[in-house]
């Protein structure tokens, strides 16, 4: 059985599933390798949700990603069947110019090297396996699937700032993320609702990372999401859309240094900033404390506000797609975002959103309202397995 292996490379965890690799792609193994550096884990599930592996390792056999990627690789080498054809990478950012996954070779890595000062939390650690690989077995299909890549056909109006021109020639524009989300739930879309699909669609993609998007038929045409990763809404830790006067402030009357900067805007914001208890919405919505109260507030504020924003882009709106941790698990959320969408025609039918089924929209809402769940991983797989069999 020829299968392909999928990577997402985070700050300490290494993300990985295994797929057969047929017309149909099926997803076989699912694991993850936490606490890189610190107090390696791993753990891998079958097909079924069986634990296949539950195992720690001292911090010294796992210092870093590299040697995780290695020590999955020898796992899945002894431990299960199948000829690996090919790896496809998350990688965050593809710069302006992909619009598409691409085979990864010496030449790319050092493409994609240059935008580490762009994203430098995410990109060295996408590359690290990408470049162990290439060290160890050259001879490995290796794909790199963008998100950014989505975002690419915007018109370039929408992706400047209003500042001299020429920082937009040097890459300081806006890029939009969580593409791989987007084109995954924009293909569902088609197959579910095809004539919704090609209308005017915003899909918010609600997890740790929070974003909304812009669909007209099919293709991003907007996203909250700019230069880097902290635009638009309020997020679980990242603070979302700012004023940059707030920057300066922070950085010449309080004296922060571009670190602590980084940290208060990455680290210790959103959710977790507001209501001072946790940026995991399932706490704040267990608590009534006032900040949990706030926080929540907050990021529906926004929620409403930006979808206002990007139906004013789209000239109206056909339907409203909840995705991600929050959109596709929390009924509670998805009714509270939807009362912000009643201006816009949006009502929920209560059962079918409590039972979180595709359509959750009731038949007089003026636009239909849908939670899909993404799968970010299976449209890694796809590209990975459309670009070594073209
Ligand atoms: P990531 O961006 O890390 O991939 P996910 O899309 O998995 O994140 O979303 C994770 C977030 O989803 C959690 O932090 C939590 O806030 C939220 N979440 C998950 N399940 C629920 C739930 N049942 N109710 C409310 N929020 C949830």
């Amino acid at each position: 059985m020829d299968t392909i292996l999928v990577v997402n490379a985070g700050s300490s965890s290494l993300k990985f599933e295994v797929f057969a690799a047929a017309k149909q792609l099926t997803r076989l193994v699912k694991g993850k390798m936490e606490g890189i550096g610190t107090a390696p884990h791993l753990t891998i599930k079958g097909a079924g949700g069986d634990r296949l592996a539950d195992e720690s390792y001292p911090c010294e056999t796992v210092p870093d990603l590299p040697a995780a990627m290695r020590l999955v690789g020898q796992w899945l080498r002894e431990r299960h069947d199948g000829r690996l054809i090919a790896i496809g990478h998350r990688v965050v950012h593809g710069g302006p110019d992909h619009m598409h996954p691409v085979r990864i070779d010496e030449a790319l890595v050092r493409e994609l090297e240059r935008y580490t000062p762009l994203a430098p939390l995410h990109q060295p650690n996408n590359l690290a396996p990408i470049r162990a690989i290439l060290e160890h077995q050259p001879q490995l299909a290796q794909v790199a699937c963008f998100d950014t890549a989505f975002h690419r056909g915007h018109d370039p109006m929408a992706d400047h700032y209003a500042i001299p021109a020429h920082y937009f020639a040097e890459g300081v524009r806006r890029y939009g993320f969580h593409g791989l989300s987007y084109e995954y739930v924009a293909g569902r879309l088609a197959a579910i609702a095809p004539e919704v699909g090609m209308g005017r669609v915003i899909v918010a993609h609600l997890g740790s990372g929070a974003s909304l998007c812009a669909l007209h038929q099919g293709k991003s045409i907007e996203s909250t999401l700019g230069f880097t990763a902290l635009d638009g809404l309020p997020m679980g830790t990242r603070c979302g859309q700012i004023d940059p006067g707030v920057l300066l402030y922070l950085l010449q009357q309080r004296g922060m240094t571009p670190g602590e900067l980084q940290d208060l805007l990455y680290k210790e914001s959103g959710l977790k900033g507001l209501s001072g208890i946790s940026n995991d919405v399932r706490d704040l919505l267990a608590s009534d404390a006032p900040g949990a109260v706030l926080a929540l507030d907050h990021f529906i504020h926004r929620i409403g506000f930006n979808t206002g924003a990007l139906a004013a882009v789209l000239g109206g709106l056909d339907a409203f797609v909840f995705t991600a941790g929050v959109g596709e698990n929390s009924p509670v959320m998805r009714e509270r975002i939807a009362k912000k969408l009643v201006w816009l025609g949006a009502k929920l039918d209560a059962g079918r959103n409590a039972a979180g089924e595709l359509l959750i929209s009731s038949e007089d809402s003026r636009i239909a309202v849908y939670c899909v769940p993404t799968d970010e991983e299976l449209m890694i797989a796809r590209h990975t397995f459309a670009l070594v069999t073209a």
